[in-house]
């Protein structure tokens, strides 16, 4: 299977003529990632190899509500490496460690069933709301 090399596109800059700011008029318009990609693509779907695995969405551990430091460190010395805590190890031992809602977080976030709230602008992205969970992070 050959491989797919990525077209030779030179960077787009940022602020060129016709980007109008529709907050502020400002002429020097920084685009985000997203607009940036659609001007790049050429090709209405993607193109996937075949035998190309699937993207898998990751969410770190640091960011899951009521993962504070503490229990970040509590969970990579009790449980595993962080890619065992989030890929591999069985709801029971998580639970052991950090209790039911952080467990049932990290598997939810396994099956795609997390709550996301897209970040912007430097921001990231954020998992569901610590109202909605009930949870804080000074674990
Ligand atoms: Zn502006």
């Amino acid at each position: 299977m050959p491989a797919i090399a990525p077209p030779a596109v030179p960077p787009l800059p940022d602020g060129e003529a016709g980007d109008i700011c529709p907050s502020c008029g400002s002429a020097r318009l920084i685009t985000g990632v997203d607009a940036r990609i659609s001007r790049l693509a050429d090709r209405e779907a993607p193109l996937w190899p075949p035998g190309r695995p699937p993207y898998r969405h990751q969410v770190p551990l640091s960011f899951f509500p009521g993962v504070g430091p503490k229990m970040r460190e509590r969970l990579l010395r009790e449980v595993g490496t962080e890619m065992d805590v989030l890929h591999r190890i069985g709801r029971d031992r998580i639970a052991d460690a950090a209790g039911d809602r952080i467990a049932a977080a990290i598997l939810d976030a396994r099956a795609g069933l997390l709550a996301l709230t897209a970040g912007s602008g430097g921001t990231y992205g954020r998992i569901g709301g610590r109202e909605e969970t009930g949870m804080d992070d000074r674990a």
